[in-house]
């Protein structure tokens, strides 16, 4: 059993270790540096995600099953298997950055078939395009994920646990609760969904839902006729003045090096808002290439909800409460910030935004098709994460089966290995969402419509994430609405905008 002592020097041991990660992430991904180096810094802090460290801290979780006990448990845990499998996630990674497909004489990169076919307006060569990233996934990419699932498999039992899935119930995570939520939501919006996705669908691809392909769906959510009203340059002024509204000047915030906000160009920044929380509080980078349009509002809105609450978290707070914890708050509060941009009161109130009704009906409509997605994939992966390896393929099928059940469009059986969230991450979307639907009826209930603009908002807000991941999502919002996360809360939500 680990001494008080020996559990102190591993906390520190874990702080520095990510706040290293975080830097090294930040600086490939905000274009800084091209090499993504993590072998050096995972071999200076080898002994934190060795398996002599999981299983001593899976003795310790045991015997005393506390908040803190389980999460280092945890940490320990996800570092080692996570280990045992990073050269297959980099072989995957450099496979995907290097293979190509022939489109008609046309020579076009795996991550470019994507794009690729949200751009492409001809149906056949949308389907042409579908065809050769699935071929290329079965040919090249599915072997190596069968090979890491091996592997996984064998470290899962020296961990002390069947499958993955008995891992994670370990960790306290109520999959089975959540996954009854899952089947409630599938069939009270089952016909709401039939009706809203049809409409989506025609009106932006020209297919009917019956009709529909999983290579419209990326053209569907592309929706390029709403870009001219969010501009690249008022997004940062548009945050800037939102965040003042709550009380939070996130200028004062820059000054005093609480906040990085980083919106220079550079030619090999990702594209897509990111926020690195390398100090937890008191280095938080933000992220963002402002190239404007709908999605990209949204992603800055989501970062900048992540930054605020790692920026506020309070410093007295132990590891597991800081950086640790339960993911799905610090995705409730990126979820919070991030609708507010297809929220009819804020638009009204920072944008000169026409047809205020029709986005926010886009807006819930497409809400509820990505909902329903991952309702089934937290289905699927249950049932993927409590199979033996060695019969994993028999589950092509019921990917298949359970996704196109919720979304009426038939996904790709290739996918069945790598639509995967790892460490059930699709449980912390899910619960996050349900999180904001109802820490919005809470906060529209408490400040009125424009709860957005109201300082006793931001002083609540402020409040909550000084707490950082001290709580879960359940028991963080059963505090302030007394309410239990539900994700019917969602549905409502949808509702109020499909009527
Ligand atoms: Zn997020």
């Amino acid at each position: 059993m680990p001494t008080a002592a020996e559990l102190d020097r591993y906390r520190t041991g874990a702080d520095r270790f990510i706040a290293r990660l975080d830097e090294e992430y930040y600086l490939h991904f905000a274009g800084h540096k091209d090499e993504l180096e993590l072998e050096q810094i995972y071999a200076e802090h080898a002994d934190l995600t060795s398996l002599a460290s999981a299983q001593r801290m899976g003795a310790a979780a045991a015997a005393e099953p506390s908040f803190r006990m389980r999460e280092l448990w945890r940490f320990a845990c996800e570092g080692y298997l996570g280990g045992l499998t990073r050269e297959h996630a980099e072989r995957v990674a450099a496979l995907e950055a290097s293979l190509e497909a022939d489109l008609g004489g046309q020579q076009v990169g795996f991550r470019m078939l994507r794009p690729t076919i949200a751009n492409e307006p001809d149906r056949d060569k949308r389907a042409q395009a579908e065809r050769a990233r699935n071929d290329l996934t079965d040919q090249h990419l599915n072997p190596l994920h069968l090979e890491a699932l091996a592997v996984e498999e064998q470290a899962l039992r020296s961990l002390g646990a069947a499958t993955t899935l008995d891992l994670y119930k370990g960790f306290g995570l109520k999959l089975d609760e959540l996954a009854a939520q899952c089947r409630a939501f599938l069939d009270s919006t089952e016909r709401l969904y039939e009706k809203s996705a049809d409409k989506l669908f025609r009106d932006r691809a020209g297919v009917s839902l019956r009709d529909a392909q999983r290579y419209d769906t990326v053209r569907v959510m592309r929706a390029p006729e709403w870009d001219p009203f969010f501009k690249a340059d008022l997004m940062v002024p548009a945050l800037k003045k939102t965040l003042l509204d709550l009380g939070i000047d996130l200028e004062e915030q820059i000054r005093t090096k609480a906040v990085f906000l980083d919106d220079e160009q550079r030619p090999n920044k990702s594209p897509r808002a990111f926020c690195s929380p390398i100090e937890v509080p008191g280095k938080v980078m933000l992220v963002i290439q402002p190239m404007g349009g709908a999605d990209d509002w949204r992603a800055l809105f989501h970062e900048a909800g992540h930054t605020e609450h790692f920026a506020h978290t309070s410093a007295d707070l132990p590891l597991e409460a800081r950086r640790l914890g339960d993911n799905a708050v610090t995705e409730g509060w990126a979820m919070l910030l991030q609708h507010l941009t297809d929220e009819p009161a804020w638009l009204n109130r920072r944008l000169d935004f026409p047809r205020i009704d029709e986005f926010a009906w886009e807006g819930a409509a497409t809400l509820l098709f990505f909902v329903r997605r991952y309702c089934a994939k937290l289905l699927y992966e249950l049932e993927f994460h409590r199979t033996p390896a060695a019969r994993i393929g028999d589950l092509r099928s019921r990917y298949v089966e359970l996704l196109g059940d919720a979304l009426k469009i038939e996904p790709s059986p290739t996918d069945y290995l790598s639509d995967i969230d790892p460490g059930f991450y699709v449980s912390n979307y899910l619960r996050s969402w349900a999180f904001e639907a109802q820490m919005r009826t809470h906060l529209k209930h408490e400040y009125g419509t424009t709860w957005f603009a109201r300082r006793e908002a931001g002083n609540l807000l402020r409040d909550l994430w000084s707490e950082g991941q001290r709580l879960d999502a359940h028991n963080l919002l059963k505090q302030v609405t007394g309410a239990e996360v539900e994700l019917e809360a969602v549905a409502e939500r949808i509702r109020e905008h499909l009527r």
